[in-house]
């Protein structure tokens, strides 16, 4: 690991200003802010990330807790721990799928110490990516290895020009129920959580969200919802496994149980949360029956591109995305 200096950030503003200082060109030598680090310090001690400064934001005054917003929903502040979230009455009460996606991560140790603005902001699991010695496209070089490679994990949707995965359980779940993210850096901002993760481009390969350098997630806000949520993930390992497919789907059900609003996102497939629009108003009006199901499970992977190793993944997605919905008709 190279050395680095650590710093305990007092509030958001001072750690702002601490993430803001002694800036670098590259993306991976610029100060660092620091959850739990359960991600970083293996980037770290990999040389992946070489950051001169890391913020620890576990020191800012009254973190870590989950309030209502006075509208039905809530807010909860970007350092809760994914066991807090987990084991929330609220979250447990109106946000089933978001409770699934948590418990789905890791394990109860990584859970403890890992925060939930840690899991949105984790680096690609992308073995190539995280090699020590070798230099993606991700890195800075100038190939993603696993297009022409070994490439069982990688994404079914877009096709480059890096194919990573987004790693996050929480971040599709987190979309199909329509969160919003405040944002804290020179100035404060808002923003749908569908408008925060970034594809890869010739430009931006390089990071996986908008925020800019200084910048950090500093709380979650869920809307209020009578909606029915779930959330399905396939792992190769019962226990300690990333998603090699999930499925986050949010349906509300009419009186008559024809579908009132329905949003269905892919985990594991794409190197972002991938929305599934066109799903989402085939389903509407219409009732959970096996027919329905099956078309849209059809629809879902409809666009879907593998790669040599991949193909796997869609008949894997087709059934989690059947499952799901056929949950929320139950
Ligand atoms: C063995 C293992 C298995 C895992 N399995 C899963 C899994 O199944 N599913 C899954 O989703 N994750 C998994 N993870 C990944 C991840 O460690 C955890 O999900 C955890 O939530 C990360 O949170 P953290 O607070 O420890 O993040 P940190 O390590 O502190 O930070 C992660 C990244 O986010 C940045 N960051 C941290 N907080 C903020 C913030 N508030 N604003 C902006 N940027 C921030 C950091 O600079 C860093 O780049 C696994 C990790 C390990 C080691």
């Amino acid at each position: 690991m190279k050395a680095f200096e650590w710093v305990n950030a007092a509030s958001v503003d001072d750690a702002v200003k601490l993430l803001g200082e002694n800036r670098k060109t590259d993306p991976d030598e610029t100060p660092r802010p620091m959850g739990g680090g359960q991600d970083l310090l293996t980037t770290m001690k990999s040389y992946i990330t070489r950051p001169m400064r890391v913020v620890n934001l576990k020191t800012i005054k009254d973190t870590g807790k989950i309030e209502s917003d006075g509208k039905g929903g809530l807010t909860i502040n970007a350092l809760v721990t994914l066991t807090d979230l987990a084991n929330h009455p609220e979250v447990q009460k109106t946000y089933p799928g978001l409770v699934e996606a948590a418990h789905s991560i890791a394990t109860p140790q990584i859970r403890n110490m890992g925060t939930v603005g840690g899991n949105l902001n984790q680096r690609p699991r992308c073995w190539y990516y995280r090699l020590e010695n070798l230099q993606c496209l991700k890195r800075g070089g100038d190939t993603c290895y696993a297009i022409e490679g070994e490439n069982k994990y990688h994404a079914i949707f877009t096709g480059g020009p890096c194919v990573m995965v987004h790693p996050s359980d929480l971040s599709p779940m987190l979309m199909a129920l329509g969160a919003t993210l405040t944002i804290a850096g020179r100035t404060k901002r808002e923003l749908p959580i569908d408008q925060f993760f970034t594809l890869p481009t010739a430009e931006n390969v390089r990071r996986e969200n908008v925020l800019q350098p200084g910048e950090i997630v500093t709380e979650i806000h869920l809307p209020a919802t009578q909606a029915k949520s779930t959330y399905i993930k396939f792992k190769e390992r019962s226990s300690l496994d990333f998603a090699m497919a999930s499925v986050a789907a949010v349906v509300e059900l009419n009186a008559d149980r024809s579908v009132k609003t329905a949003r269905v996102v892919l985990g594991g497939v794409a190197p972002i949360p991938w929305q599934l629009p066109k799903v989402d108003s085939f389903l509407k009006g219409r009732k959970l029956d096996e027919a329905t199901v099956s078309q849209a499970a059809t629809l879902a992977l409809a666009e879907a591109k593998p790669l040599s190793q991949n193909g796997y993944k869609i008949p894997l997605t087709n059934t989690l995305v059947r499952r799901a919905l056929t949950k929320l008709n139950a």
